[in-house]
């Protein structure tokens, strides 16, 4: 249709499939699928245990270069080549993307299920709640921030080890008993007891205190709306506490530890691990202070025991979606999740007698390539143990023009002409920023394929320039794609290249390798990727390598939070920033995920509102559809 209509007006207009119907076309079994409503479903992780003698599917990840702020279009791409390569070329493919926080879908960026022809449906369900993971999470993040606290209250309340150690391991009917977290707490001690009426006075106060230090706690408490006010706040004011206030905030929940574990784990007993191996805070000795220390592992993997199992939808024309989990795209690894991807690669894969092709899971990344591309790489495929066959890079005659000098584009605010009218040489002197980033997914040593998003006002002669210069920087291939507009159709062309990419011999690598020094990873990412200089390591970002390598925890990949908007940390350098000096601020440690992060500058770790935000549109009408989601 010309114009095209709103994201959620072609949302509706489809009438989507009943999703059991979609599971089954992927072969999944009734008992493998949980129904929630029509259509959304949870799938089953025992799916993986009954193909696991399949090979994988092609995979496949999308990524972009430097976006402009509003975005360049990777989720449209990641629907409009599974619609092509499902609907058009007949190739059993899934979409696997994250599930959007509801802070940003209230606040400015609106709805993210993709858009126009592109989309995940019904994109009013995708954008809110889903299937409540993202409130799980919420919930179990909460009660372990309320088990610290109160651990800290009680210890100090108590001042008796003896009485406290008995209130602790209480005496029951059958005896009193260590639970299974209590007895991981005793071997860390080394202490080889499991009758807790065994101990010593001395094991008794070692065990018992966890003497955590409150100015080390890095657990907040997390809320899933960009509430800002909640940034700092201080806890424990009722007079019932005593006194005992300390000064802390709330990040929204998608910057929580708990969502990048549940991204990264690879099934349920790697989540348990993780989650106990989570780092709350450090106790008088500087000692690390875990999850397991809480004793409250076992009741957050219970809470998260549902939202592990991936959550099936489906794009307009009706092909598999996966959606699952959504970690923060700046402070965290800004993909979906590991089991998805697992999942979805058996059910597209090859059984061993059968001639077929196996089919293409399709992936994406946050973020421009330098962020969601390296994390991708570095960090989930060190945790799924997965290779990619193809990277496709999102590109648009915009962006380019943006980094060939064209002035700033805002959101909501009507597009410059030199965005609307062609101009080659804007976007000849901006190509730049893509080659550099097709030289960047190559590191990786595997096949590029630039998929140039067709916006209306984009010119025949824009867009060759566009491809000539990806294929002279080694891309495998460069094609116009017009799904936003044409749907599956629109993306025909790039589908084809992708298929012929993923058939490319690769040679995989990455970056860096875990053992290098913290300072030697930061280097080669800042060098490598963003084509920096050097870095500049701040004495308070020091101070923590250095405590981190004590306490054994150098060894892990590393995420840098900058912006996306540069390749540098310098969201003002446009194009192929060189020579630039990179500050690392301060470094923070997520070990049960299993990444140090790097902070180039302060990010906020919860977003506000603005003062039109995207809450205002939304309303529901009579018949109790949601209206003004876009
Ligand atoms: P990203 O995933 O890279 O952030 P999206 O796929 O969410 O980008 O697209 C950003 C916005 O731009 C969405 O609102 C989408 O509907 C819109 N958009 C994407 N591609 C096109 C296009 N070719 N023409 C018009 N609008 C588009």
């Amino acid at each position: 249709q010309s114009p095209v209509p709103s994201d959620i007006d072609i949302s509706r207009a489809q009438t989507p499939k009943n999703i059991g119907v979609v599971a089954e076309e992927l072969g999944i079994h009734a008992n493998e699928v949980e129904l929630y409503g029509h259509y959304k479903a949870k799938l089953s992780l025992d799916i993986l245990n009954r193909l696991k003698a399949n090979e994988n599917g092609k995979y496949v990840l999308v990524a972009g270069i430097t976006p402009t702020p509003l975005g360049e279009g990777k989720s449209t791409t990641t629907m409009g080549l599974v619609q092509a390569l499902t609907a058009h070329l007949n190739k059993p493919s899934i979409a696997n993307v994250r599930q959007p926080s509801m802070g940003p879908t209230f606040g400015v960026k609106g709805g993210a299920a993709g858009g126009g022809y592109a989309q995940v449906i019904p994109m009013d369900e995708f954008n809110m709640h889903l299937t409540g993971d993202i409130h799980a999470i919420s919930a179990a993040n909460n009660l372990l921030a309320a088990a610290i606290d109160t651990r800290m209250f009680h210890e100090s309340t108590q001042k008796k080890d003896s009485t406290f150690f008995n209130r602790l391991v209480p005496k029951k009917k059958g005896g009193r008993q260590f639970t299974k977290s209590m007895l991981k707490r005793l071997e860390k001690l080394d202490i080889s007891k499991t009758n807790p009426d065994d101990l010593t006075p001395e094991e008794i106060t070692k065990f018992a205190r966890l003497n955590l230090d409150p100015t080390t706690i890095t657990i907040k408490r997390v809320v899933d709306v960009n509430d800002r006010m909640l940034r700092q706040i201080t806890i424990g004011q009722a007079p019932t506490e005593k006194g005992f206030t300390r000064s802390t905030g709330f990040d929204i929940t998608v910057a929580s530890e708990l969502m990048a574990i549940l991204a990264l784990s690879r099934d349920l007993k790697d989540m348990r691990a993780r989650v106990g191996r989570i780092v709350v805070g450090a106790n008088q000795d500087g000692e690390p202070i875990t999850v397991e220390d809480v004793g409250c592992a076992g009741a957050i993997t219970a809470l998260l025991k549902d939202a592990i199992k991936p959550n099936l939808m489906q794009s307009l024309e009706g092909t598999p979606v996966m959606v699952h989990a959504g970690p923060f795209a700046n402070i965290s690894i800004g993909a979906s999740s590991v089991i998805a991807d697992r999942i979805a690669l058996k059910l597209v894969g090859k059984t061993k007698d059968s001639n077929a092709e196996a089919g293409y899971v399709v992936t994406e990344a946050g973020f421009d390539f330098t962020m969601g591309g390296e994390r991708f790489f570095n960090i989930k495929c060190r945790s799924s143990g997965l290779q990619p066959d193809a990277v496709v890079l999102v590109a648009t005659v915009r962006a380019l023009k943006l980094h060939g000098g064209a002035p700033d584009v805002k959101p909501g605010q009507s597009l410059p002409s030199e965005y609307t009218e062609e101009n080659v040489d804007l976007v000849a002197k901006g190509v730049a920023n893509l080659c550099k980033q097709i030289s960047n997914a190559k590191q990786f040593g595997i096949p590029v394929v630039v998929g140039i998003n067709r916006f209306e006002s984009d010119t025949d002669a824009e867009i060759e320039v566009i491809r000539k210069a990806a294929k002279e920087a080694g891309a495998f291939d460069a094609v116009s794609t017009n799904h936003w507009a044409e749907g599956g159709k629109g993306a025909i062309g790039l589908a084809h290249a992708v298929v012929d990419a993923t058939k490319q011999a690769k040679d995989f690598k990455f970056l860096y390798e875990v053992d290098q020094s913290v300072e030697a990873k930061l280097e080669t990412i800042v060098q490598k990727m963003y084509g920096g200089a050097k870095i500049e390591i701040s004495p308070e970002a020091q101070q923590k390598i250095d405590l981190y390598k004590k306490q054994g925890f150098g060894n892990l990949p590393i995420c840098i939070a900058k912006t996306q908007y540069s390749l540098s940390h310098d969201a003002s350098l446009k194009n192929v920033p060189t020579g630039f000096t990179f500050p690392v601020r301060d470094v923070r440690a997520s070990i049960g995920a299993g990444y140090l992060y790097a902070l180039a500058a302060e990010i906020q770790t919860i977003p506000g509102l603005s003062t039109y935000a995207g809450y205002m549109n939304v309303e529901v009408n009579d018949e109790g559809e949601i209206e003004g989601l876009f």
